[in-house]
């Protein structure tokens, strides 16, 4: 497969001719070869979205028009369901039952959600004593930068194109370097259903130099950002030269507190779940577990039992529960978070290691990790690993859970496992987190606002409010004539 940009409506090579090997993450082998652009390449689709901004040419059509767009990219996203869901799979390397049962429907699901948001705004009207009216409305923000990482490629990238396109706004999307498939694809749809040239833009290559070049240009309006904590703080600073609106979707350290009165072996599955869902490679993922100490051991020794049965390989079989890491580097990366916690002297219970038997040695597989009796200095505690790395603390009652829960730089996610619903609630509420979970890990809904506490993030994707972090508001104030302000004397 051989993958362009896409700018101003054409399908574009790089300026430089630079172009970069896409592997399948569970068998390294190369299954695309996608442009590699430059700073060059981005400010010409930052001037084609500029030009179809300021034309007004989708800005200008009216809401029905532009849900319209929106549905019928739904319903092309559909019709090519299974083989873009096994595309996912083959360049990210998650198992093919999320990519069929979650990528896909949820990226479908938020065009339509936006689609049918866009037609709900209404706009607030006040009559004045003096019969003089004030209406106020919502206007697209302009040229929207969306940049997104590598974990969900397709379904994160419609959680920010979504409601930018049906905003009014065009868009640059830089998708992560080693992820671009299942969105070149969506770009061929929107090829496909005639979306207007200029007004979604799909670019190529490296973050550190094209992505930041999104958020350093005076030509555009603003940026979604969704990665890591760090490329986010650079982000914030190069947006601060024209004062762009930004959004940021960050990393996180989430807890998942466990109380004593749970059903033992349900809450072990979805304290597995919470962690080796997606290799651990979730903004949200529950990666740091706190267990009341009356079942810490015995909850300790089971959780590694059956962490050491999840069926590990390439994501492509439906019977696979875990696949590899996304990419070579940061499977580099995880090993070394697990060497680091051996050296610091938390107690490794189960995996640790890379999986090279059984065909698995040319992919990028580390196996279900836990480390048990860890403290809160140590780095495997304090940082996000990403990866299938969980770490198991114990707690003494509520208010020692909920103090180990919030003792982190993030809060994006956090869950608690009780039968005491009460118990439950307070103890959420005391959660300094944006998505928190009673007795359930990982669900998510496109109408309810997405991002994080602290260092995880800026505002909110998805729900109503997602949608209006990609508009402005403006008041308008009608005299029908003017009048004399009286004011002065001469
Ligand atoms: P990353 O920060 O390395 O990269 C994300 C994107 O930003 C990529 O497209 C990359 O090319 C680009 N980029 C990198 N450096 C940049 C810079 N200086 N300026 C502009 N763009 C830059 O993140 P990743 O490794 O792709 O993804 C993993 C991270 O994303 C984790 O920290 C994870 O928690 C976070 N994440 C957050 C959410 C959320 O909703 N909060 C969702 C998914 C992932």
């Amino acid at each position: 497969m051989n993958i362009n940009m896409f700018i101003d409506g054409e399908w574009r090579e790089s300026l430089s001719g630079g172009r970069k090997d896409i592997l399948n993450p569970a068998t390294g082998e190369v299954i695309a070869s996608a442009a590699s652009g430059t700073v060059e390449d981005t400010k010409l689709a930052i001037k084609a979205a500029r030009g179809a901004f300021d034309s007004g040419i989708w800005s200008n059509l009216s809401v029905d028009e532009r849900a319209d767009y929106l549905y019928k990219i739904a319903d092309r996203l559909e019709e090519k369901a299974a083989e873009i869901a096994l595309l996912e799979t083959e360049n990210n390397g998650k198992v093919i039952r999320a990519t069929t049962n979650v990528d896909i429907p949820v990226t479908i699901q938020t065009f339509r959600y936006y689609a049918d948001q866009i037609k709900l705004m209404e706009q607030e009207s006040y009559t004045r004593a003096d019969s003089s009216e004030t209406i106020i409305i919502q206007e697209p923000v302009g040229v929207c930068g969306l940049i997104v990482p590598w974990n969900f490629p397709l379904m994160i990238a419609a959680w920010s194109i979504a409601p930018a396109l049906a905003a009014g706004n065009t868009v640059v999307l830089k998708p992560a370097e080693v992820t671009p498939v299942s969105v070149y694809k969506l770009f061929g749809i929107f090829e496909e259903v005639g979306l207007p040239a200029g007004v979604a833009n799909l670019i190529l290559g490296p973050g550190s130099k094209m992505g930041n070049e999104l958020a350093e240009s005076f030509e555009v309006d603003k940026v979604a950002f969704t990665g890591g904590t760090q490329a986010g703080q650079s982000i914030l600073r190069a947006a601060a030269g024209n004062m762009k609106k930004v959004t940021l979707e960050l990393g996180g350290k989430s807890p998942l507190i466990i109380f004593d009165d749970v059903d033992f072996e349900t809450a072990v599955e979805n304290a597995m779940f919470g962690i080796f869902h997606n290799a651990g490679q979730v903004c949200t993922a529950a990666s740091r577990l706190l267990v009341h100490e009356t079942i810490y051991d015995r909850f300790v020794e089971r959780l590694a039992e059956r962490a050491n049965k999840i069926v590990v390989g390439n994501g492509e079989s439906e019977t696979i529960e875990m696949g590899p890491l996304t990419n070579e580097s940061h499977m580099i990366e995880v090993l070394h978070y697990i060497k680091s916690g051996i050296e610091e002297g938390a107690r490794l219970v189960c995996g640790g290691n890379r999986i090279t038997e059984n065909g698995l040695d040319q992919g990028f597989f580390i196996a279900p990790t836990i480390f048990a009796d860890v403290n809160p200095n140590m780095r495997i505690v304090k940082e996000e690993i990403f990866g299938p790395v969980l770490v198991v603390e114990k707690f003494k009652d509520e208010e020692d859970a909920v103090r180990k829960a919030n003792d982190s730089i993030y809060g994006l996610a956090g869950a608690v496992f009780t039968e005491d619903i009460d118990r439950a609630r307070r103890v959420v509420s005391k959660l300094r987190a944006g998505i928190t979970w009673i007795n359930s890990y990982h669900l998510a809904y496109v109408d309810s606002p997405w991002g994080g506490y602290k260092q995880s993030g800026i505002g909110r994707s998805l729900g109503a409010i997602g949608l209006e972090y990609f508009m402005e508001l403006k008041q308008i104030n009608i005299h029908q004539k003017a009048n004399p302000v009286g004011w002065y004397a001469n």
